[in-house]
């Protein structure tokens, strides 16, 4: 059997990199690059059996787009998993795996409930061959890397909480144990030469044991060294001890500070009613007084009365907790099935046409009509300027009605520049310049 699997956005396509394992066990296996290429031809070329597509939310119709031009070329199978199938949980393709690809069956058609990823099933992604079929991907100087799957927090945006994925995972133990530390310090070895950074992608790093996380530390510092980019929140962050801390900032740069929002109805609406400024505070100066720099990160533009005072609350508030750390304000969008598109059906919300589920866009999956709209995507990309440089709100809400035009992509570019030599001071301007010759930057 020959199976092609088709690699979607700038970044690694983690999770399609397990599916690719799996599948070898099957057959052959080769990646396509749909991002820097349109892969149409090389894959009727290939003539696989099977093409898989899992992508996320932003690119499903790209994937559509694809797989019908395929269907006019020559038959095979397609197979949608990942994210976005599992969370929407409705048939996609051929066969669409609402799950783990671990137990698919190949040769039934339709909806495949397949059940959560196990950390056992997580050995070792294919990367020997994604970069043997990419070969961009092996100079990315990030790479990602998951110790946990599934998440303790129930983010009424995130589809990791979806109504389906509730349903599928319930709320088992299974999924927030860790995998096993020789697996992920041999993925990080096959990397380590042609990496710069790992993101560790765990939703929350303090998930599960600390004293796992206290072994896997000092592994890493012995036999690794590249610095690590983590995810926390406040109330985990808090439950750390200073042994772990002191050891983890050997191995970890930058974490990643969820404050979402300042107001606490704000906070409730997006599921995180168990999170206060106090909190995300207290966890700010903890953290700090361990060396580590801090991204804080919020998200705007939420269905509440007045979503530019929420937005200019949000960001006066990232201030107080942090004035002087990058910050990343990113504009609410809307996932399948979550508890959230729930609320906005209900109370009547009309979706932002213009809004493609790309972040970096600034424009809110909501539609708020043109003016707040524009207010939204402005306050999203002056952000990461005003809470750096704790330069005041008054100056954030004189500039929140201008129109972009073409400065929208340049205050991208600064602002990934100023994450990127946060990150890596050292050697930000040298994968900045290999970053604009490789990648399709979106803003
Ligand atoms: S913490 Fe992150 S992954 Fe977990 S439910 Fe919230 S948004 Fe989703």
């Amino acid at each position: 059997m020959k199976f092609a699997l088709v690699s979607f956005g700038n970044e690694e396509n983690y999770g399609l990199l397990f599916v690719g394992t799996e599948l070898h066990k099957h057959g052959e296996i080769r990646f396509f690059d749909a991002e820097m290429t349109d892969p149409v031809n090389d894959i009727a070329k290939y003539k696989p059996d099977y093409v898989c597509f899992s992508p996320m939310t932003i690119f499903y119709s790209k994937a559509k787009r694809i797989e019908s031009l395929l269907k006019q070329k020559f038959d095979f199978i397609s197979i949608y998993g990942g994210h976005h199938a599992t969370h929407c949980g409705e048939s996609l393709g051929d066969i669409t795996v609402v799950g783990s690809v671990h137990n698919m069956d190949f040769g039934q058609l339709g909806i495949q409930m397949t059940g959560p990823t196990r950390p056992e099933n997580l050995k070792s992604p294919a990367r020997a061959e994604y970069f043997r079929d990419i070969p961009r991907f092996r100079n990315r100087y990030r790479k990602f890397i998951l110790s946990v799957t599934g998440c303790f927090w129930s983010c009424t945006y995130c589809a990791s909480s979806s109504q389906v994925t509730r349903k599928l995972y319930g709320r088992t133990t299974s999924h927030l144990q860790h995998r096993d530390i020789d697996d992920i310090i041999s993925e990080a070895k096959f990397i380590k030469d042609c990496t710069e950074e790992i993101e560790w992608v765990d939703d929350d790093v303090f998930i599960g044991d600390h004293e796992w996380l206290k072994v896997f530390y000092q592994r890493w510092i012995d036999e690794i060294g590249l610095p690590m980019y983590v995810s926390t929140t406040s109330v985990n962050a808090l439950k750390a001890s200073p042994d772990l801390l002191g050891l983890m900032r050997k191995a970890v740069n930058v974490v990643g500070l969820g404050v979402q929002a300042i107001h606490p109805e704000s906070l409730k609406l997006l599921g995180r009613g168990w999170d206060s400024e106090a909190k995300i505070k207290e966890a700010y100066d903890y953290l700090t007084a361990f060396g580590f720099k801090i991204n804080l990160q919020c998200i705007i533009g939420l269905p509440v009365p007045d979503p530019v005072g929420d937005a200019l609350d949000t960001i006066e508030g990232m201030k107080r907790i942090g004035a002087g750390s990058i910050a990343s304000c990113y504009p609410l969008q809307i996932y399948p099935n979550t508890t959230l598109e729930q609320y906005i059906n209900n109370n009547a919300y009309t979706l932002n046409k213009e809004c493609t589920g790309d972040t970096n866009s600034g424009l809110p999956a909501i539609d708020f009509g043109p003016l707040i709209n524009n207010r939204i995507r402005n306050i999203c990309k002056l952000a990461t300027m005003v809470v750096k440089y704790n330069i005041s709100n008054q100056w954030l809400e004189s500039l929140m009605d201008i129109d972009l035009g073409v400065s929208s992509k340049p205050m991208s570019l600064v602002r990934y520049y100023e994450c990127i030599k946060d990150r890596l001071p050292d050697k930000a301007d040298k994968i900045f310049n290999d970053i604009m010759e490789g990648m399709n930057f979106r803003y």
